[in-house]
This record gives structure tokens, sequence and C-alpha cells, in this order.
């Protein structure tokens, strides 16, 4: 069960994919947790990582797809995977097929969790946050004990920047420039299947099991 996991900054992928590698026994691999994890054991890819990340740039594409094939074909990949944040451009998802192909492997699923744009700027901007201790609420979701005061600690809760609207929309004009054809790549490819992202988390993890079987 080789799945990648495509939708929108906010729409809520990572959970589902999480939620996927529990009940499914795989693992769950963000392409954060892999270049930590690289450069935290010194491995030489994570080396070369680490030069870019140093001076602020962008991990090439060719590099990151060598960690991400690198990862999967570790021993607790064997039965399969859930990608979440990879590939999230044509010439990554090239990369990742390419090399999937010399393995004798490809992807056996691609789930979009689809949120039209406006429900993930409402989303988003409904998010506040604790500066002095961590925590999240959300206005409508998980509102705080007391309106706009942390139940943790008492500080003042605000609107970080990257939920404001603004921001959240520049982002999603990204993610619709770069992403959006990765829909079209894998539909081409048979393997995409989407699944309506704005029920509640539950009812999306069906819809998803019911894609994946039991
Ligand atoms: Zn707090």
């Amino acid at each position: 069960m080789r799945i990648i996991m495509l939708g929108a900054p906010g729409a809520g992928k990572g959970t589902q994919a999480k939620k996927i590698a529990e009940k499914y026994g795989i693992p769950h691999i963000s392409t954060g947790d892999i270049f930590r994890a690289n450069i935290k054991n010194g491995t030489e890819l994570g080396k070369k990582a680490k030069t870019y990340m140093d001076q602020g740039l962008l991990v090439p594409d060719e590099l990151t797809c060598d960690l991400v094939v690198d990862r999967i074909q570790q021993d607790d990949a064997k039965n399969g995977y859930v990608l979440d944040g990879f590939p999230r451009t044509i010439p990554q998802a090239e990369c990742l097929t390419a090399a999937l192909e010399k393995l004798g492997s490809k992807i056996d699923y691609a789930i979009d969790v689809d949120v039209p744009d406006e429900n993930i700027v409402n989303r988003m901007s409904g998010r506040r946050a604790c500066l002095k201790c961590g925590a999240t609420y959300h206005i409508v979701y998980a509102a705080p004990k007391k309106e706009n005061i942390c139940d943790t600690c008492g500080e003042a809760l605000v609107l970080r920047d990257d939920d404001k609207p603004e921001t959240v929309s520049k982002r999603l004009k990204v993610y619709h420039e770069q992403t959006q054809p990765l829909i079209d790549y894998y539909t081409k490819q048979g393997v995409l299947k989407t699944v309506d992202g704005t029920c509640a988390l539950d009812e999306v993890f069906k819809a998803i099991v019911e894609i994946l079987g039991e």
C-alpha cells in the first residue's frame, strides 16, 4: 500500500496521513522528518541537504527525491508507506516515478483531500495561538474556556501571521500553481482518489478507508 497525499495547506492531509499510518501499520513519511533525521544522523544526503538549508535555499528536487527514495527502502516501509508533503511539484513526481520504476515499484493511491479555498481561509482565520506556551485553539472547533485567553497559561491569544487570510490566500495560490498539476498527473496514472475534505475528520477518514479497504 504505497500512498501519497495531496491537498492544499490547511486541508488536513497530515492528520489523515497519520490516521492511515496507524490503521494500516505503515510509516507516515514527511519530508520535514526525513531532512531532520538525515541531518541528525550526519548522512551524506543529509549533509548535502544541510548546505542548502543553511543558506536559506530550497533543497533541489533531485536531492529531496533521493532522500525520499532512500527512506522508502527502509525495513519498516516494506509493506508500504504514506508520503505527506512529497511530491509537491511535477518534476518531483517525475523523479519519484522514475526512481520507483527502477525498483520495480509504483504508487498505488494518490489521495486528494479536497477543500475549497474559501473553506481553508475561513478555517485558518479562526485559529488562535498562545505565543507564550505554544498552545493552539480555534474559535469554532477548539475554543478556549475564556474568550481569547490561553487555558494553560492565561496569556492573550493572537491570530498568527501565517493564519491571516492574506497569507493563506498567497499560499493557496502557490499550491494551485505547483501542486494542482499533480492531480492531473496522478489521474493519468489511474491512481487518483478524491475525498471531500470539508467533512468532519472521522468522516474524511471513513471515506479513505472505503478506498483503501478494511
Ligand atoms: Zn499559553
